[in-house]
């Protein structure tokens, strides 16, 4: 068989770049040829991370053709894949998101579990194919789980990945708070990044019942204050983006790590749904979202049911 090409999502986030490194790893453990791509550039808690366990960044990759052999980590949705991801041949995918568009010409390997993070499957997948975790492996897969569950304080936090990172904080030899802390305030420098930078960090398109084309972003602070006071801005380049993308929804949440709480600004001809989601009124397009820090299992959702 040909060389694997291992990848996340666009935007990449931590556990996309952590998933293509260790299945990467385990596929080349069990014989395979296979190597980790990133869909976009590194953020800085993921840099925080790779420069912390001394392992080297992805190759970047933007699109792939019939003749690529692939491997999609902590995603499905071709929306949010390599350009032209319908061409390519899917050998495998370990996700731990909703399925959805997703279908291929041939069987495939599909490890999917909802739990927090695509990493604690990973874990499970060394263990069943008896592969020892190199050391510096697992704490680039403990910080997945970490930025994943925002040290495991997200509703998306199960026990199985509590347990996992206990496993892979033993293994890399890693104090999880004080290590998690850092890595997870390191993200949250913000200073160096546009306003049209900071709506595309953490970035997903997602089609909403079939008929509300949303973007939702995310950029994780220590102070929404202080990211409010970009707030003029930050409309500018999401309206940029509803106009270019044909957005319905345009919802950026700024989420506070320390509290658990979310500011959401909001744009797009469907911005009453965020309203009629979560029972608030938007005044100058911005609500608080109180308690909501999960994209996956308090807005996606919630989105979806309201506009059914
Ligand atoms: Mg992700
Ligand atoms: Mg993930
Ligand atoms: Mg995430």
């Amino acid at each position: 068989m040909e060389k694997l090409l291992v990848f996340g999502h666009k935007s990449p986030d931590t556990d996309s770049i952590a998933s293509s490194i260790a299945l990467a790893c385990l596929q080349t453990k069990l014989g395979k040829t296979a190597e980790p791509r990133r869909l976009g550039n590194i953020s800085k808690e993921t840099e925080f991370a790779l420069n912390h366990f001394k392992i080297g960044a992805p190759e970047l990759l933007t699109s792939v053709s019939e003749d690529d052999n692939v491997i999609l980590v902590d995603h499905n949705e071709p929306d949010q894949s390599a350009d032209n991801i319908k061409s390519a041949h899917i050998y495998m995918v370990v996700d731990h998101h909703r399925v959805n568009g997703f279908e291929t010409a041939e069987p495939v390997y599909y490890y999917a579990e909802p739990v927090g993070c695509t990493c604690t499957i990973l874990y499970k997948l060394f263990n069943q194919n008896n592969v020892t975790i190199p050391a510096d492996v697992a704490g680039l897969m403990l910080s997945a789980i970490i930025s994943d569950t925002l040290l495991f304080k997200s509703p998306t936090c199960t026990d199985l990945d509590r347990e996992v990172a206990e496993k892979l904080a033993k293994i890399s030899n890693t104090d999880i708070n004080s290590y998690g802390l850092a890595m997870l305030k390191a993200g949250t420098d913000l200073s160096s990044f546009s306003e049209e930078e900071l709506v595309n960090l953490d970035a997903k398109v997602v089609t909403i019942a079939d008929k509300i084309k949303a973007k939702i972003s995310q950029v994780n602070t220590a102070d929404i204050d202080d990211v409010m006071t970009r707030k003029a801005k930050l409309e500018e380049a999401m309206n940029k983006d509803v106009e270019s993308l044909g957005l319905d929804l345009d919802l950026l949440l700024i989420t506070d790590i320390i509290n658990s709480n979310s500011q959401a600004i909001v744009l797009g001809s469907h911005a009453d749904l965020v309203e009629k989601s979560y029972s608030v009124k938007l005044e100058n397009n911005t609500a608080f979202l109180e308690g909501i820090v999960s994209r996956k299992k308090q807005v996606i959702p919630v989105l979806t049911s309201h506009a059914e």
